[in-house]
């Protein structure tokens, strides 16, 4: 079949049944058509890449040319990019289709996706129930079959706990893997692209595009390019797999944590050695985000101000009415929240003891890795504390809301890839182990999940 018609099999799928969902923002139904005609005549040349004519959905926190990036805000309803962050582009010169902008949480920030301005997404396996987030319509597109993959963003877990409550395949590679050009900021030393697909064959094709060295990102790593699927199929004889005590305690659904076990023992049988290890300080990595997180989003936000694009509020008074309502009205609860703790931690007097501190902690937790990374090839446990919970659940509780993502956060900290593959079922609902490699290690998270799978 053509990608003309796959892409119209994914467009009457996205028409018939996201009312359900709520997963797509924007559908560009005539720019994915046109896109699938190039890719058609391109295949017939013979000599295309491998995702061209491929359909796939983007989450809206990516820039694209001409077509309305909200990141999940009312501050950005309007917002109508000038051009293409790097990874949309890399994405339009493979060929790729783009069916049209998933939901999130509001710039990003949240484990639930109900602190989107379009809505809450609903998890496809069980509609009671969140899809997680940030990168929630990400997830509910893949697992709904409204997408083949879609691109996500990871700060602190939001491509790794989505991927897990929805039963999908989820990497954040290491920082500076994926360009952050055009991908609107939220923590700009945590923040990391990366894919949500069904399998790590699906990862590693869609990593091999994404991933480029970028210098319109400073943080961008010029490290070369690899092939991730020509690994895929590299034995498992002899991996070193370390098992971090810390992340069995308190806190664990325990059928999670026995579908998690279970998962592990599957690797000894396709060759690995299991140790137990210790990452010390793992019950410092939410408090420290806590700090970090808010603290550089208050400075990335302080953009939107109702001047130069985005919201602006009804006839202001005077410059700093401006400010003030733009912000009050543009910005949901949940980011002011963490503008007003980040503005908190940065100010005078209070740096040294907040910032500075959890800069310190960070230095911590990012050793606990690379002395673990001495012993072990791969780190692994639990993606998230359970199985996708009810709406209304955690949203009234910031901190259980912040709890989420005590096993991802970690990684975004220390700069690591970190990787959920789906390893089973607890009440008829999906649970993931959390692969966690060293640095530009994504061949081999790709290939000891691809193993698994
Ligand atoms: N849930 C975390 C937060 O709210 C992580 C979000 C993310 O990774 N973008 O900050």
């Amino acid at each position: 079949f053509s990608s003309v018609e796959l892409t119209r099999h994914y467009l009457d799928r996205i028409a018939r049944l996201d009312s359900r969902y709520n997963s797509y923002i924007t559908v560009t139904e005539d720019i994915a058509l046109a896109q699938a005609k190039a890719a058609d005549e391109r295949l017939a040349t013979g000599d295309a890449p491998a995702l061209c004519g491929v359909p796939i959905a983007h989450k809206d926190i990516f820039c694209t040319n001409g077509i309305r990036t909200s990141c999940g805000s009312k501050m950005l309803d309007n917002f109508i990019p000038p051009y293409d962050a790097t990874v949309v582009e890399n994405y339009r010169n493979a060929g790729a289709v783009m069916l049209g902008k998933v939901n999130m949480d509001e710039f990003a920030m949240g484990s639930s996706n109900e602190s989107s301005f379009y809505g809450p997404v609903k998890n496809p396996w069980n509609t009671n129930c969140v899809p997680g987030g940030s990168s929630g319509g990400s997830a509910a597109a893949v697992a709904a079959h409204l997408a083949p993959a879609a691109t996500a963003t990871d700060t602190g877990g939001s491509i790794r706990q989505p991927a897990s409550l929805c039963g999908l395949t989820g990497l954040k590679p290491t920082y500076g893997r994926v360009s952050r050009w055009g991908m609107i900021a939220f923590a700009s030393s945590l923040d990391q692209g990366g894919p949500i697909t069904r399998t790590a064959e699906d990862a590693a094709i869609m990593l091999n595009t994404m991933a480029s060295f970028d210098d319109k990102d400073s943080t961008c790593v010029d490290q070369p390019l690899e092939d991730y699927t020509a690994t895929l199929n590299d034995s498992l004889q002899g991996l070193r797999i370390g098992v971090p005590k810390e992340y069995f305690g308190e806190g664990l659904d325990p059928q999670t944590a026995e579908r998690v076990q279970a998962a592990i023992q599957e690797f000894e049988k396709l060759g690995a050695e299991v140790k137990e290890i210790s990452l010390p300080h793992t019950d410092l990595s939410v408090p420290a985000y806590y700090v970090i997180a808010p603290a550089e989003c208050s400075a990335n936000l302080s953009r939107f101000d109702g001047v130069r694009y985005g919201y602006r509020c009804e006839d202001p008074k005077d410059l700093n009415d401006l400010y003030k309502r733009s912000r009050g009205e543009g910005f949901g609860e949940e980011v002011k929240r963490r503008i007003l703790v980040g503005s908190y931690a940065l100010s005078a007097g209070y740096y040294d003891a907040y910032y500075r501190k959890a800069q310190q902690v960070r230095r911590l937790i990012k050793q606990d890795f690379v002395d673990a990374f001495n012993d072990v090839d791969v780190v692994m446990g639990p993606t998230a504390t359970s199985p996708a919970f009810e709406f209304g659940a955690k949203s009234s509780d910031p901190v259980a809301m912040y709890l989420e993502d005590i096993y991802t956060i970690a990684t975004n900290l220390a700069g690591l890839p970190g990787m959920s593959i789906p390893c089973g079922l607890v009440d008829g609902k999906p649970v993931g182990l959390q692969l966690i490699g060293n640095f530009f290690a994504e061949g081999k998270l790709l290939n000891a999940a691809h193993q698994f799978q």
